[in-house]
């Protein structure tokens, strides 16, 4: 049996089949149904946030959102080389330029204090990314966009339950997206949110994302990006276990960090904030023992992967200042297998190996 760096969650079928006999009996499969409808209000309860949009995904969720700020063409976005690659490509794929500005070497976020120096005429929003659920600099952000009269989107998909004194983490920025893919945290087998305060910003979007009609007729232009019945249902059975998964990640979350806190390095945590344990990320020495382990655990069949590598500096289609932290970062980082599910002897095993190929 393989053993990936993830194992998406299924919750009680019986609950799942419960939804499906509501939608056998009203015949509304999409676009904005019941159950949609019911997710929403159920997310806003429990992130405590005024609004959320579920979407087909956080990619187009991304999109979306550089719509609802006004980006046009050749504008440019300052955002971070270490994460996972839609981040970046959305912007190239929308026709905007992705500027990228180091992380720091401790949180890996975007490091606050060079963001100015990447601010020029063109720069008209800062993308930043709360990695594996680490919360960014808010404040610091914030103050420099409002210097520079710039938007903040936050790429949240990692930050699902994740506060920042006492506030969700989400509402902080003009905008923040998540993704609901079947990894991550919470999810809704495929699916995304987009997350603002201002209720006329989430009407916009809705239009958007149904081919821009208003009152069934095309009215300004718009995508598909509406999400189905099945998949809100499917956000709706985890939605009731989440305390249950947030345990468990926990649990296996301190197992892990108890047998390797003296032998790795590991990602600093915002002290304002909790962790949602979501991912656990390592740090090795050097890119060659990490290469050893990785090869040590792939006999094994256990397959952790190395998010996020490579540093989305170095790639042909993104590239432009180079980021000697991110690229450093992304050489030497692994993120080990947390899911539910996963048992201690294969933990056991995993630090074994971790602990053996250490020279
Ligand atoms: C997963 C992820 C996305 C993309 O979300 P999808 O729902 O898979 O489209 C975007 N950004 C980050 C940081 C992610 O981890």
């Amino acid at each position: 049996m393989h053993i990936n760096v993830n194992k998406p969650y299924l919750p009680d079928i019986k609950k799942y089949h419960q939804y499906l006999d509501s939608i056998w009996k009203n015949h509304h499969l999409t676009n904005f149904g019941p159950l949609s409808t019911l997710l929403e209000e159920k997310l806003c309860e429990y992130l405590k946030i005024p609004h959320i949009l579920f979407v087909t995904n956080g990619t187009i969720a991304l999109q979306i959102a550089y719509k609802l700020i006004g980006l046009k063409a050749t504008d440019e976005v300052i955002t971070t080389p270490f994460s996972f690659v839609a981040t970046s490509s959305t912007l190239s794929w929308e026709g905007l330029k992705a500027k990228f500005c180091d992380i720091d070497k401790k949180t890996f976020c975007i490091d606050s204090k060079k963001i100015a120096s990447k601010i020029n005429q063109k720069t008209k929003a800062i993308l930043p990314v709360h990695v594996f659920g680490n919360a960014c600099e808010v404040e610091e952000i914030e103050k420099i966009a409002k210097t520079h009269q710039l938007k903040i989107i936050y790429d949240a998909a990692h930050a699902f339950g994740v506060n920042y004194k006492e506030k969700n983490i989400l509402n902080y920025g003009d905008i923040s997206t998540l993704s609901f893919h079947a990894t991550k945290l919470f999810h809704t087998i495929e699916g995304g949110g987009i997350v603002c305060q201002d209720w006329a910003m989430i009407s916009q979007a809705k239009e958007i994302i149904n081919f821009g009609l208003k009152n069934s007729l095309p009215y300004t232009l718009g995508i598909n990006a509406k999400n189905s019945e099945f998949h809100a249902a499917m956000g709706l059975c985890i939605l009731e276990e989440m305390d249950f998964i947030l345990q468990e990640r926990q649990r296996i979350w301190d197992y892990y960090y108890s047998n390797l806190k003296d032998h790795f390095s590991f990602q600093k945590q915002n002290q304002n904030s909790n962790n949602n344990h979501h991912y656990f990320p390592i740090l090795f020495e050097n890119e060659t023992i990490l290469l050893k382990t990785l090869h040590a655990l792939n006999n094994q069949n256990i397959f952790p992967r190395r998010y996020f590598y490579p540093s989305l500096d170095t790639l042909p289609f993104l590239k432009n200042n180079e980021c000697p932290i991110s690229r450093d970062i992304a050489n030497r980082i692994l993120c080990l297998p947390i899911y539910i599910g996963l048992d201690k002897n294969t933990q056991d095993k995993i630090i074994k190996e971790l602990k053996s190929n250490l020279s």
